[in-house]
Order: C-alpha cells, then structure tokens, then sequence
C-alpha cells in the first residue's frame, strides 16, 4: 500500500534522510536506535499520557463553530491547541522528547527558538522534570520577542543570544548544532518541529499525533463518523498539522489542506511559502524544499508570523505537496489578519497569528453543505496582541 509516512532510511518520496556532520552521526544513530523503543514502550505511554492528561489538560476539545460554519456553508469544528497549558500544541512535543532524553540517560537539554514559542515549552518541561536547560535564540530575535524571552529565563532556562549571521533562526539551529556536536555524551537536542534529521521529523509527528488520535474518537462520538472530508492546519516547520493528519495520512477520503505563510506575497520576495517558492536543498540536516539564492544560500523568510517563518519546510509536508495529497496554499499577512479578527468577531476566540493562516484558507475553498472540515488552532493570540492592535482600525468590523 502507498503510504505518505515516513521508509526505514528515513526518507518521505525525495525528502528527508540526515545530513549530519561525521561527529554528530553517532548521536543520530543513538536517537533512531531508541526512538521507537521507547515510543511504543509501556512505561513511557503511561507516563506521557499521563502529563498530556494532566498537565497539558488533553484531550482538547473539538468545538463545533457555529456561526463560523454558517459563514462559509458547512460544518466547521475547530481543533483547539489553544487550549492547552502555554498555549500551542508544542508542549505536547516537548513533554515527550524530554521524557526521551532522560530514558536516554541525557542530562542537559538544549534547544533553538525564533519566536520564542518552542523555547518557552521546552523551558516549562525543563522546569517540571527539573532537568538544565539551554535555549539558542538569535540576538534579533531576543530583542523582538522580550516577553518569551524573560518567561524562559524565570522557567531556569538559560537564554543564548546567537550573534552570527542575520541572528535569526537558521543561525540559532547551526548554535544549537554547534554546541551538540561539542557536547555528544551528555546533551540531548530537542527540535521543535518536524524538520532536523531522521528520525526527528517522524518521531515530532507521532508525538503530536495525539491530536489526529482525538480527532477520530471526538468526530465519532459527535458526528457518528471518525474522519471529516477536510483537514487544514497551518504549516511553519509542520508539527501542527503532521499531528492533525497523522491518523489520517494514507486515507484518501480526507482532503488535507495546508497554509503557509505567504508574507506580502509570493512574487514580491517577502514571503515564507517555501513549497512554492523553495528548491531542493538541505536545511538543519535534512533534504527538502529551502527557500534560497542563485548560490544555494538561504535566503531570509518573511512573515507577519514569527512562529511561520522558517526557511525550510518539514520533508513530510514537501512530499505531500510534490505528490498531491495536500492542497497547499499561501495565505498572507493581509489575509491572515483579516482571517483573525473574523475568528474574534464570530466565535470570541483570538487565535495565534500562525492558526490565522489556516482559517485564512477558507474563504478560497469551495465547500459543499454537508461537509466537515476540521481546522487545528494551533495556539492562542495572547502573544501577538500588539500587532492585532496595529491593524485594528482595518480589520474591525
Ligand atoms: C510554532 C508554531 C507554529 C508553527 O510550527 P509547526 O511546527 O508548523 O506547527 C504554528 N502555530 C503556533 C501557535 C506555533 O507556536
């Protein structure tokens, strides 16, 4: 049978593989030797379901959006990531990679941050479990995103300003590497999204397949059916939406729809939609689309969105895309915005900035009354408050 999931040497279709310095293949190695046996292992189950249950608050709710559904003429039920303690769905990543790592017996966490999301929930599970950690942030975005930035530090991480390069995210990752690569024995690397080298993206993916697994038991018990005809999920490095459509992946009755950021536009050159506009290459160690010059260099992304802008996109998503599995959309800022306050307006919910692009994709579809289509929130709007108020005057209604 096809299958979109990722083949014993790590690759989804032309995508994926690791791409590592010599001295890190042994760490890699390590990772994909253990990854499985723990995933699957009894004792980590219960202790991961446990924290999700309890500490996450999970399962999320799946909320039928009544006047939202009536705007576009079907049945829309929101996933709500929002929902969960610090706000997004990348707790649920960070609880089970670090419940890895000290099955590992690993000892200090490191991780890298753009917007600060990623950086301030491997703090908070640093935190819980008590274990050191250090958190690779580019010195641009340090300045940009102080709050993020001073909630780690009071979590007991310590906060890395990265000063090479533009000091952005790419150069918070070759940090972050950098300081593996010196540190083998006793650190553990947590990625934040579905990208990095094998086996990261697939293990991401399951760790935030919970969200597919309550989809299916959440639309049975409301809808008498455990798969909806649409799936739309916003798209950064793709962890969101891998855990959205995990379930659902190789069933062809559901059409699954992604949105990247699309900045001003794909054709002005401020602009993160990377499977339209990115090229093969390899990006934080594994082969899939990259946003680059005429040189092979990364070029910097755009987007309104912090948590959007990556340069690279996660290799399950490039290939669902090159295969057609996926309708991928670029949504831009304008739409996003727009996108976020109709949520508002009709439901009372602000969701991220990120989340937005995805609801941003539905008045480009063309859905027919009876359908359900499941939307994943990824996060709440609290973080990007200011910039909502920015455009208040345009988008208030
Ligand atoms: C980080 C983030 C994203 C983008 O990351 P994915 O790995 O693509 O999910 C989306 N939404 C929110 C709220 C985020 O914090």
């Amino acid at each position: 049978m096809k299958t979109y999931l990722v083949n014993q040497e790590g690759y989804y279709g032309d995508f994926g593989g690791a791409y590592v310095p010599e001295i890190l293949h042994q760490c890699v190695e390590d990772l994909k030797v253990n990854y499985l046996k723990v995933l699957e292992s009894k004792e980590f189950k219960q202790e991961f379901e446990q924290l999700l249950k309890d500490y996450v608050g999970r399962p999320s709710p799946l909320y039928l959006a009544q006047r939202l559904s009536h705007r576009y003429g079907c049945k829309i039920y929101l996933k709500r990531e929002d929902l969960n303690h610090t706000g997004a769905h990348k707790i649920n990543n960070a609880i089970g990679q670090v419940l890895l790592a000290r099955r590992m017996g690993k000892t200090h966490i490191i991780a890298e941050t753009g917007a600060g999301q990623h950086g301030v929930a491997t703090a908070t599970v640093c935190a819980l479990m008590n274990m050191p950690c250090t958190v690779f942030m580019g010195k641009t975005d340090v300045e940009r995103q102080r709050i993020n930035v001073e909630k780690m530090k009071m979590l007991g991480a310590k906060v890395e300003p990265v000063t090479s390069g533009n000091m952005t995210l790419k150069d918070a990752t070759n940090e972050a590497i950098r300081y593996w690569v010196s540190h083998p024995e006793d650190t553990y690397y947590v990625i934040g999204s579905t990208v990095g080298p094998h086996p990261y993206p697939d293990m991401v993916a399951r760790l935030q397949s919970v969200i597919s697994k309550e989809i299916k038991a959440q639309l049975l018990e409301q809808e008498g059916r455990d798969y909806p005809d649409y799936l739309m999920a916003c798209v950064g490095g793709g962890s969101n939406a891998a855990g959205t459509i995990y379930h659902y992946i190789n069933d062809e009755r559901v059409q699954i729809v992604l949105s990247e950021a699309g900045g001003k536009g794909i054709e002005t050159g401020l602009s993160a939609a990377t499977i339209q506009l990115g090229k093969m290459g390899i990006i934080h160690g594994s082969k899939t689309l990259v946003i680059q010059n005429e040189d092979g260099q990364i070029e910097e992304p755009y987007s309104i969105s912090a948590g959007l802008d990556y340069p690279g996109i996660g290799p399950m998503h490039a290939n669902l895309a090159q295969q057609k599995r996926a309708l991928v959309m670029a949504i831009n800022d304008d739409e996003a915005l727009r996108a976020a306050y109709e949520l508002t307006q009709l439901e009372g919910i602000i969701p991220a900035l990120e989340s937005a692009h995805a609801l941003g994709a539905l008045p480009k579809m063309k859905f027919k009354s009876t359908d359900i289509v499941v939307l994943t929130v990824s996060g709440r709007g609290d973080k990007d408050i200011e910039t909502y108020l920015k455009y208040f005057a345009t988008y208030k209604q």
